[in-house]
């Protein structure tokens, strides 16, 4: 395999992108960049990595900042459980590794939120260990060039991508072969692949076979749950109401609207309307398992009671608060921020 190692390793100093966390072998930096880019992509990714580096350039910056500021950093991304995972894991390397980033891929991988590929990824970045990276890109590179046709969502088709990807990383140069892998995968052997420019067109199977088409094959058909949300915008002066979110889910600890769900479309909304003014189109926003339908209400005057986790607040400070990535969408929409 050393000539496909030689191949791809060349093809990645000729054609790889510039990006800030490739000029780094600081493993918190790396770190930072493997979960910013979780669910995430590369642009909108590289300007929050900017943010936390700055806003952070330790670990031990990280780890006593208060979680409100880190959520407040993190908010736009979407998914905070990456932020709350970031903060704790900096807190514990403080705390109980004397602020030393852990070396290996089997200590990183005990970190919050770090996974098997994330795991890969800083252990051969930051210290050249030769741990296969396999990550969607890779999984669909692999499949074709070997013509593949085990399901990449399966257990089995997981071993055997991630063990013949582990074959072809020995002798290697770790960080290097990784990068060269996810960068292939995803500028050349992308779903609509660019064969013509692909450095080892010549070796690969689906090529040769024509089964590129049908290649990665996955088995299971994600189940997506709709949810019906109705937020609520109490206007008195310059006075809104914003709730905190205590309840153990994606969105702990960020504020809100004060919000009611309803199972169906149009399942009437239990709360007190009366003077209600205005109601928008509801806003669509897709999560990997949820897609969420946002009404919002505006009403005049605040309610009578207000409830335990409500907030009163000034409307222009809004921003101080972190807010779910749908609040945002609609107050940049209604310019209201
Ligand atoms: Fe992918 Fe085409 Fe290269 Fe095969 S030849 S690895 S299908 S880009």
């Amino acid at each position: 395999m050393m000539d496909f190692a030689l191949l791809i390793a060349k093809w990645y100093r000729l054609n790889k992108r510039k990006l800030p966390w490739r000029e780094t072998k600081n493993p918190y930096f790396i770190w930072l960049s493997e979960i910013i880019l979780q669910q995430t992509r590369i642009e909108q990714g590289t300007e929050y990595y900017k943010k936390f580096i700055t806003h952070y350039p330790t670990i031990q910056d990280l780890a006593s900042a208060k979680e409100i500021d880190v959520l407040n950093d993190w908010q736009g991304l979407g998914y905070y459980r990456r932020a709350r995972n970031l903060h704790f894991s900096a807190k514990l390397i403080v705390n109980e590794l004397d602020g030393i980033f852990p070396s290996t891929y089997s200590e990183i991988i005990q970190l919050k939120g770090v996974g098997k590929y994330t795991a890969a990824a800083i252990a051969s970045f930051a210290y050249n260990e030769e741990t296969a990276v396999v990550d969607g890109n890779v999984y669909r590179f692999l499949s074709r060039l070997f013509d593949i046709h085990t399901a990449i969502d399966s257990g089995p088709g997981q071993r055997e991508f991630q063990s013949l990807a582990d074959r072809l990383i020995i002798d290697s140069d770790p960080a290097t072969h990784n990068q060269a892998m996810m960068e292939i995968g995803s500028l050349i052997c992308s779903p609509q692949p660019k064969c013509n420019e692909c450095p080892v067109q010549q070796k690969c199977l689906g090529f040769e076979n024509g089964t590129i088409a049908d290649l990665p094959v996955k088995t299971k058909k994600l189940k997506i749950r709709k949810r019906y949300f109705h937020f609520f915008i109490f206007s008195e002066g310059k006075k809104t109401i914003i709730e905190h979110r205590t309840k153990k889910d994606i969105w702990q600890n960020m504020y809100q609207f004060p919000l009611a769900e309803t199972m169906n479309e149009d399942d009437p909304v239990l709360f007190d309307l009366n003077n209600q003014t205005q109601q928008s189109a509801p806003i669509k926003h897709i999560l990997s398992h949820q897609h969420i339908f946002a009404t919002f209400h505006h009403i005049d005057g605040l309610p009578d009671e207000i409830k335990k986790d409500w907030v009163i607040i000034n409307r222009s400070n809004i921003q101080d608060y972190p807010l779910p990535r749908v609040i945002d969408r609609y107050l940049e929409k209604t310019s209201n921020k």
